[in-house]
């Protein structure tokens, strides 16, 4: 199912975006941001859609458009018509989706898309055209795209996504209407994964929690064997202070030779997690996440002054980000499961 109504939260996108659609004020290009998986994608491909439908096309009237002055679109696609099941099944030729060659976006795909955008949309709709990773587009692809959005094409929008602003040229963002995505609330995440994928309410809303905002991120800890994962990180941290170095620097080369960088963040976020419910275990235990280690939790966070919980917190914080900025992990991990042995452990 595609639509507006399909994506979880991010109410404020949605609701620009459909005025843009009633107004039928069809700017010459988006710039949507925010973290992976929280509904930037489909946001695009519903505006995409909306802006295509023949489904329940309302009669022309007078509105302030910049290339659809005549046209006012439906504000969310039928699902039926012809052009909506083109888009469902991928085919519909005046959408264009623009993914990195590996990982980056070239100038040799920039070029063919100016060459693709002098020609005539192939209907008679809107031409939509998504760069799914900005951020991925380097120096000489990015000047490219500069030159395309200075001069543009008719009946054509582009869509730009990227997770910050700061990943693109100043001049590229100029020229673009921002949209930002927010995380998706750990509530609204944690009901959806327990009404429409049939999770314990419990595990919801650890996996909700753990995933950062992003619906896609759950979805994908959800088929893991994430509680097996859990349990045996938490031991292996907590044992750390008696642990030798060399026994330290071989966990991070285990865990460093994990090629996927979102398992990795995975088992950070589930470290960091574990630190934040041993501080909060004392004055607000009904916030603990891992609620089925409930007694653990108390027991162990007798062990911790708050200050060594909050130095350890922030210490996975920033090897989160340097994973992110592509540091190499294996480094990342000796750094922070030394500081994690290092620090003293202060008994109250
Ligand atoms: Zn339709």
């Amino acid at each position: 199912m595609s639509g507006f109504n399909s994506i979880i939260g991010q109410e404020q996108p949605k609701r620009f975006l459909t005025i843009l659609l009633q107004k039928g004020m069809i700017p010459n290009a988006l710039l949507f941001t925010g973290s992976e998986g929280v509904g930037k994608k489909m946001a695009a491909l519903s505006f995409a859609m909306a802006a295509n439908c023949a489904g329940k096309h309302k009669s022309p009237q007078k509105s302030s458009g910049l290339n659809f002055e005549d046209e006012i679109f439906p504000t969310e696609p039928c699902g039926t018509c012809k052009n909506c099941r083109q888009f469902d099944s991928g085919s519909y030729p005046d959408f264009i989706r623009i993914d990195p060659e590996g990982q980056v976006t070239k100038i040799a795909q920039i070029r063919e898309l100016r060459q693709l955008i002098s020609m005539k949309p192939f209907g008679a709709g809107l031409r939509v055209i998504v760069l799914s990773k900005a951020h991925t587009l380097n120096q000489e692809a990015s000047n490219a795209l500069l030159k395309v959005l200075e001069e543009p094409p008719n009946r054509t929008i582009l869509i730009l996504i990227t997770p910050r602003i700061s990943d693109l040229l100043p001049t590229i963002v100029s020229r673009c209407q921002h949209i930002r995505f927010h995380p998706i609330p750990v509530k609204l995440l944690a009901a959806v994964l327990t009404q429409e994928h049939t999770m314990d309410h419990k595990e919801a809303e650890f996996i909700a929690a753990m995933a950062n905002g992003s619906f896609s991120r759950a979805l994908a800890l959800k088929n893991t064997d994430w509680i097996f994962r859990r349990n045996w990180i938490i031991k292996e941290i907590e044992n750390m202070d008696t642990s030798s170095v060399a026994v330290i620097l071989a966990m991070a080369e285990k865990m460093g030779k994990n090629k996927d960088k979102e398992s990795t963040q995975d088992l950070l976020e589930m470290i960091k997690t574990w630190y934040r419910d041993l501080m909060i275990a004392k004055y607000c235990p009904d916030k603990i996440i891992n609620k089925d280690l409930m007694v653990t939790v108390r027991n162990v966070s007798q062990r911790y002054h708050q200050n060594t919980l909050l130095n350890r917190i922030s210490a996975v914080q920033r090897a989160q980000k340097e994973i992110d900025a592509n540091v190499n992990t294996r480094l990342v991990l000796e750094n922070l499961f030394l500081t994690l042995a290092e620090t003293p452990l202060d008994i109250d």
